[in-house]
Parts: structure tokens; C-alpha cells; sequence
């Protein structure tokens, strides 16, 4: 149970005075929630210094200030076009005070010649006199002005005045609680405490108050970031705990694929499978995800790992999010597993009726041994006999109700979640704190870089002639993707870009020319992909389908229309695709005519790079957290107050510190646990907290 002390901060944001229904909408898309506790941690940018002023003498150019006028005249113009001016007397200077757009009634009652009145705005001095444009402040008292000014991020519809009255409500309501971190550390760092710093930045008081803000708002971003890592800690500690099934590997079956394979593992692929071993073994629960950029062989960790159940007694499932790859892991794993008698058993959404039914019986029989598939493994009447090990390839392609479902079909269940999407350690820690991470850190040996070059896209003419001289030698096979633009608005528009681009290709190519995109049937799509890997087409023009997975050794060559629009991670994926055979391959990064600073950089660092950690970071730097991980993952994370970049150096920090205290302390019962609970309750880290209290 949340403390009752902190419930006035759990109220709806239309509690406040003077905020309706309405205006709380637009509030609660401003601060990310509905509940007052966020407009705490909705931090001003910047704070804005409106000195009071004692003579005409004060005023600087150009700089805001507030004083007291003595109204002397208006000028109420005849049409609405004309500006409305009131001149009036500081000290000794003149003043003008022009409105452009204005309530004239209301200017006339304001602004009663004879008559004092406070402004407050941004000032210029020219010919010795004081000129205020729209001032912000026309009140009748100083005390109406603040000095010191929180300057915070509006929303249409939404004014600065109506946002300082939310976050000064919500820091009325806040309590003083029992501080939460270390001292040793708050000393070290120089912060103040949670409710001191919130204080300042909210309603600042002196200069002292406006220098310190970075200070500050580093405390709170500490907070938020420890809040996020303590959860995660709390709930893997949690699953941990909640008891795997423990499998006994024979080895048998692993030690045979690996005897069996033409190439020898690498160091990389050996540390992962030992440590997905020993979690199998451990009696707790796995929950891993492995990174592993493009082509360092996640596929046979995966397979690797399925077989160490399988050899165990029993069953393992494999997910891929589309058909293509799920096809193609399953023809992959049949080949590697040849001879292995082990079943292995596909399963997408193209099998119906009868097929389908056959399936489903085998697996609940435990015939089948693994079941490789799309989504369709996790339908309801998907059962296995004893599953002990799902895996997910490409996970951030599914939500995570997709990811639970599958390992939810048997109590106990492992689950071993991949990406080819290296992810900044930032990133993470912060949205995948909860699972213990593996990294395929390594490439099989005998890769060569690809080669990769920037062009306008005038010079598709002169690149087909060129494509044309390369496909036609006689000494090496080649083949080429061409990658299409990809189009914001509509995959329609993708499509047709994707058609016409084909069409072109083809009075020249012929029918060594193939098409495959989206919206394609999945067998016609495994058709072309079928033809293209057999040598039967040259040209493989695609939307951006073959993103994931494929692999096709002797397409070595690729073309990727507009790249610029496209982002880094994107761009990687898809360059991944080619360059897995012994020879050089090449990947033109085609661009429009006119290129922002920003994709100028990227397609610099595509051609500079082929470390995917490395694009990741700088995608990360480029766009912002949001994006590298592309719009469709779902829970990432969205810091209030913390910005990964920035704060970085307290991400780590907070990392830590959650660790120790998750094991010094993992029930939370002593004193600081105890002021911990009041953190984890004000970033609303409620699953943290049923974790804790479930454990
Ligand atoms: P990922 O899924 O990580 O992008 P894949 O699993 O598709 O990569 O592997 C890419 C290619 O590398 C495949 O053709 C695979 O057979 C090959 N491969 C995997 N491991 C090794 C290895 N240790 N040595 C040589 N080739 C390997
Ligand atoms: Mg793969």
C-alpha cells in the first residue's frame, strides 16, 4: 500500500484550482500521465531573471525587467490593424508600451492615465526611451511578478502561468520524506535534498537558486534513474526466484551439431552458450536477451540452445517475427540438425485445417522436439507437452505481451530473447535492466568489410551500365539487392517507388529481375526469395521486407535508394544482409539532391563504420533515445528529468547502487529500504514494488 502521506500527489490533475477536464488533457500529454506526482518532474528548461528596477538607470537593452509605470496617456488606435500604444513615466524616462494584438476594452481600463501599474517584459532603450513590447506582467502589484522564473516546455493550448500552477500545487502537496540516498554520496556530489532541489527549480529565489539548476536537476534525474534500475533489479531478482525448470544437458546432441559443423564456433559463440547453459542448469528461471550485431551467428547459439533442452527430454520453441525468417530458421536448423534425430516442425500462419491440426497434435504429443514459427505459436491452441526453452529472434519486434505469452505456455519456461539491433549500454540498462544480457561481441572469421560508398541518386544511369558489366562476368556469381526508398506516409507509397524502380530495371535486366515487398502473399513472397537464393534472379528489388535475417552469400552487392532517409540502425540492418560470403562486397548509399546536416553525418558514419555498437551510439546522439530502437518498441522507458546522454555517468551509478542495495537489503526493510519504497512509489514503479512484495 502506498503511504498515505503521498496521496495528495496521486490525484487527477484536474484537482487543481483552475484546471478543468479539458485542460488537464492537455496537461497530462504535456507531463506523460494524469497524476499530479508528474508534474513534479516536470522540470523548467531554463529560469528566466526579471530583476526588479529602481530607476531608468537600471535598464539594459535587451534584457528583461520589471518596474512601476505611471500611466500618462493611450493611444487607442481607430482600426485593429493599427498597434495600441500607452506612454507612461519610470523614474524619469519615458515609456512606450506597444500591443499589436489586443483587448482593447480591457487595455482602456488597464491602463488609466494618472494611474501606477507593475510591467514586466523584455526591454530596449533607444533615444532614451524605455520600449516594452507585449509585456507579460501588467499588474498592480510587484509581488505578482516573479523574480526568479521557471521557464518550462509548453504544448498548444497550454500558458506558461497554467503550467506554474500545476507544478507549484503539486510541490505544495509534497511532503518532506526520509531521504533516500546515500549521504556519503549526495556529499560527494554536491546535491541537496529531493524536496530542496524540487523547490528550487520550481520556484526559484535567488540567482544562487538560477546558477545551481543543473545541480539540481542532476539530483532529480538520479532519482529517476535509480527509481527505473531498482525496479528492474527487483523484478528479475524476483523471476529468479520464482523457479525455472532445471534442465540437465546431456551434451550429447550439442557436442554432435557441433562435431557436425564445417566451421569451428567462436570464442563469442562458445561464452554465450556456456552461459545459457548454466542458466538452464541453475533452477532459476532465464530471461536473457543476446545481442548480437548482424551475422555473428545468433541463429546457432539459438539452435544450440533448443538442442540443450531437447537432449535433456525436452521441448524448445522458436519465434520469428515474419515468415520469411521463420522459413528460413527452420531450413537453417533442419540442416544443421541433420542426422541429429531430433524433430524439428514448422509453424506459421499459412498452416490451417487439417495441416494445421497435425501440427499442433505432434507438439502435444512431444513428438515434435522444436517448433519453429511466426506468431501463430502463440494462438491459445498452441500446446506443448513440456516446453522448457522459448526463444525470440528480433524481439523488440514483438510487444511485450507477445514475448510473455510464449514463455507462458508452460510455467517455468526459459526464454532467451535476441537482437540483431545493438543497443547502446545506456539504453539497455534502462529498458532491458530486468533480463541478464549476453552480447555476441564477435564475427566469424573470414569476413571481409563491406564496402561502402556514398552517391547522389543521378547517377543511377551510370550505376545500372555498371551493374550491367558486374553481373555479366563470366568469373564470379553476383547479385545484387536493391533496396527502395523508403516513404513516411503510406507503405503504398513505398510500394509503388518499389514497382517503378522494378518496371525500369527491367528493360534492362529482364526477367534476371525480381520484386518482393510487404504486401506481398507470403508464399509469393517465399517464391521470389526462393528463386533469388537459387541463382534464378540477379536482382532482388525490395522495400524494406528483407530487413531482417535473410541470408543469401552470393548477393553481395547493394544499392540503397535515398538512404538519407532512412535511420542508422536501419541502414545497418540492411548493409548486414550482404558481405557474408569470402569475397568484397558493396553497399552504395544512394542520396537525393538536397541532404540535412544530420543525414550528411549519418551516411558519413555508415561509410566510416561497421561497428553496429558504435552506429547504435551515434544514432543515439543523433536522434535521441526514442528512435534506435525505431517507433514500434514498446516499453522503452521515457525519462522525465534524466537524459541518457547527459546523465550517463549517473545511469551507471544508479546501476550499481541498485545492485548492492537489491542484495544488501532485497526485502527494502531497513531504513533507507524503507525511504526506497517511497521512491519507487513516487515514480510509479509499481511493478518494482509487487516484485518486492510477491518475493
Ligand atoms: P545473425 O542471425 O546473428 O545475423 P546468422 O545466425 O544468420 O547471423 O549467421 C550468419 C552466417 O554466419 C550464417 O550463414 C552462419 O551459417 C554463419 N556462421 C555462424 N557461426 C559461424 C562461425 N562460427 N563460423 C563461420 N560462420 C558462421
Ligand atoms: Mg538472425
Amino acid at each position: 500500500m502506498r503511504p498515505g502521506v503521498l496521496n495528495p500527489l496521486f490525484c487527477s490533475l484536474a484537482c487543481v484550482d483552475g484546471i478543468g477536464e479539458h485542460l488537464s488533457k492537455r496537461l497530462a500529454a504535456l507531463v506523460g500521465g494524469d497524476l499530479l506526482v508528474r508534474a513534479l518532474f516536470h522540470l523548467p528548461v531554463d529560469i528566466r531573471h526579471r530583476p526588479v528596477l529602481t530607476s531608468g538607470a537600471d535598464v539594459v537593452h535587451g534584457a528583461y525587467g520589471t518596474f512601476l509605470m505611471r500611466v500618462v496617456s493611450l493611444a487607442a488606435p481607430q482600426t485593429r490593424r493599427q498597434p495600441f500604444k500607452v506612454t507612461g513615466i519610470f523614474d524619469d524616462t519615458p515609456v512606450e508600451v506597444v500591443f499589436f494584438h489586443y483587448h482593447k476594452a480591457y487595455l482602456q481600463q488597464r491602463f488609466r492615465p494618472g494611474t501606477d501599474i507593475v510591467l514586466s517584459g523584455r526591454l530596449e532603450l533607444s533615444g532614451g526611451i524605455i520600449r516594452v513590447l507585449h509585456p507579460d506582467y501588467c499588474v498592480s502589484g510587484i509581488e505578482f511578478v516573479p523574480v526568479f522564473e521557471p521557464l518550462y516546455p509548453l504544448t498548444a493550448g497550454v500558458s506558461l502561468k497554467t503550467v506554474r500552477k500545476m507544478t507549484l500545487e503539486a510541490l505544495k502537496r509534497l511532503p518532506e520524506l526520509p531521504e533516500w540516498q546515500d549521504t556519503a554520496f549526495l556529499k560527494a556530489k554536491g546535491f541537496a535534498g529531493f524536496k530542496e532541489s524540487l523547490e528550487k527549480l520550481h520556484h526559484p529565489c535567488s540567482t544562487a537558486d538560477a546558477a545551481e539548476f543543473e545541480r539540481h536537476r542532476r539530483r532529480l534525474a538520479y532519482d529517476e534513474l535509480l527509481a527505473n534500475q531498482l525496479a528492474l533489479r527487483l523484478m528479475r531478482g524476483h523471476r529468479r526466484q520464482s523457479g525455472g525448470i532445471t534442465v540437465h544437458p546431456t551434451e550429447q546432441l550439442t557436442t554432435a551439431l557441433e562435431k557436425s559443423l564445417p566451421f569451428s564456433l567462436t570464442k563469442a559463440q562458445k561464452r554465450v552458450i556456456a552461459e545459457i547453459r548454466a542458466d538452464l542448469n541453475s533452477g532459476q528461471r532465464m530471461s536473457r536477451l543476446l545481442q548480437g550485431d548482424v551475422g555473428s551467428g545468433k541463429t546457432l547459439v539459438a539452435l544450440t540452445a533448443l538442442l540443450a533442452v531437447v537432449e535433456a527430454g525436452y521441448q524448445g520453441a522458436f519465434m520469428a517475427p515474419t515468415d520469411i525468417l521463420a522459413r528460413q530458421h527452420f531450413e537453417t536448423c533442419l540442416r544443421y540438425a541433420k542426422g541429429l534425430n531430433v524433430k524439428i516442425a514448422l509453424l506459421t500462419g499459412r498452416d490451417k485445417g487439417e495441416r494445421r491440426a497435425r501440427i499442433l497434435k505432434a507438439l502435444a504429443t512431444g513428438e515434435t522436439d522444436i517448433l519453429i514459427g511466426t506468431h501463430a505459436l502463440i494462438t491459445d491452441d498452441v500446446d506443448f507437452k513440456n516446453l522448457a526453452l522459448a526463444v525470440i529472434d528480433e524481439q523488440h519486434k514483438f510487444g511485450v505481451n507477445q514475448r510473455l505469452s510464449l514463455s507462458m505456455k508452460q510455467a517455468g519456461a526459459h526464454v532467451l530473447s535476441m537482437t540483431a539491433t545493438p543497443i547502446p549500454r545506456t539504453l539497455a540498462l534502462t529498458a532491458y535492466g530486468d533480463m541478464d544480457l549476453s552480447v555476441l561481441d564477435e564475427k566469424p572469421a573470414g569476413r571481409q568489410a563491406v564496402e561502402t560508398r556514398v552517391m547522389p541518386c543521378t547517377r543511377i544511369p551510370e550505376l545500372i551500365s555498371k551493374l550491367k558489366q558486374l553481373i555479366a562476368s563470366q568469373n564470379r556469381r553476383r547479385q545484387v539487392y536493391w533496396i527502395c526508398p523508403l516513404v513516411e506516409e503510406s507503405e503504398k507509397s513505398d510500394l509503388m517507388a518499389a514497382e517503378k524502380r522494378f518496371a525500369s530495371l527491367q528493360k534492362v535486366f529482364g526477367d534476371r529481375v525480381a520484386l518482393v515487398h510487404g504486401q506481398m502473399k507470403g508464399p509469393e513472397k517465399d517464391a521470389v526469395m526462393a528463386r533469388f537464393a537459387a541463382g534464378e534472379t540477379d536482382i532482388l528489388v525490395a522495400t524494406t521486407v528483407i530487413e531482417v535475417g535473410v541470408d543469401v552469400k552470393t548477393a553481395d552487392i547493394m544499392v540503397i535508394e535515398h538512404a538519407e532517409r532512412f535511420g542508422l540502425s536501419g541502414l545497418h540492418q540492411l548493409r548486414g544482409r550482404i558481405g557474408r560470403g569470402h569475397e568484397k562486397a558493396v553497399c552504395l548509399l544512394l542520396h537525393g539532391a538536397r541532404l540535412s546536416q544530420t543525414a550528411r553525418r549519418r551516411l558519413e558514419i555508415m561509410r566510416e563504420t561497421a561497428d553496429g555498437f558504435l552506429i547504435a551510439e551515434e544514432d543515439l546522439k543523433l536522434r535521441g533515445s526514442g528512435d534506435v530502437l525505431g517507433a514500434r518498441q514498446s516499453g522503452l522507458p521515457v525519462f522525465q528529468m534524466a537524459d541518457l546522454e547527459k546523465d550517463r555517468d549517473l545511469l551507471l551509478t544508479a546501476a550499481k547502487d541498485a545492485g548492492l542495495i537489491c542484495s544488501q537489503d532485497p526485502e527494502l526493510a531497513s531504513d533507507r529500504g524503507q525511504a526506497l519504497k517511497n521512491l519507487l512509489y513516487l515514480f510509479q514503479k509499481d511493478a518494482g514494488i509487487r516484485a518486492l512484495k510477491a518475493g
